[in-house]
């Protein structure tokens, strides 16, 4: 059996090479290889097709964790970055993290937001300082 740890700490097993024809009708082979999906309770598998012979260790999709039904959307990824940027320090929800950062840029005041939300000006200048550019200037009306 050959098998490959990935840096996620997923264990892939070779299943086997098969042959693939690709868009333009030309044929090559696929090596399959497998891993548990990582999704709890979960007993499919995350499954990698890659060109016959290529090192695992090069191949970006030894990245995938999940079965097919348990893929994360492009949308989910994001939430999940959100959320892990606000949990550290904060009860600000992502959804409310976007509303500041858009005000801020909008050239909404942090007191003004303090007002309209229920966290303190410093605090708020302290989470969408990073996302937004500090403006020196004075905004032309
Ligand atoms: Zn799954």
């Amino acid at each position: 059996m050959i098998t490959y740890i990935a840096p996620s700490g997923s264990t892939f097993t070779f299943q086997k090479t098969e042959p693939y024809t690709r868009r333009d009708k030309s044929v090559t082979s696929l090596d399959t290889w497998q891993a548990p999906c990582a999704h709890p309770g979960c007993f499919d598998f995350a499954v990698v097709r890659v060109p016959v012979g290529a090192d695992p260790a090069s191949c970006k999709a030894f990245g995938k964790v999940h079965c097919q039904s348990h893929v994360l959307t492009k949308t989910q990824v994001k939430e999940r970055w959100l959320a892990a940027c606000t949990e550290a320090n904060t009860k600000i929800t992502p959804e409310i993290l976007q509303q500041l950062i858009a005000h801020r840029r909008a050239g909404v005041p942090c007191s003004t937001l303090a007002l309209t939300y229920d966290f303190s000006e410093s605090r708020i200048r302290a989470i969408t300082s990073k996302h937004v550019k500090n403006r020196t200037y004075t905004r032309k009306v």
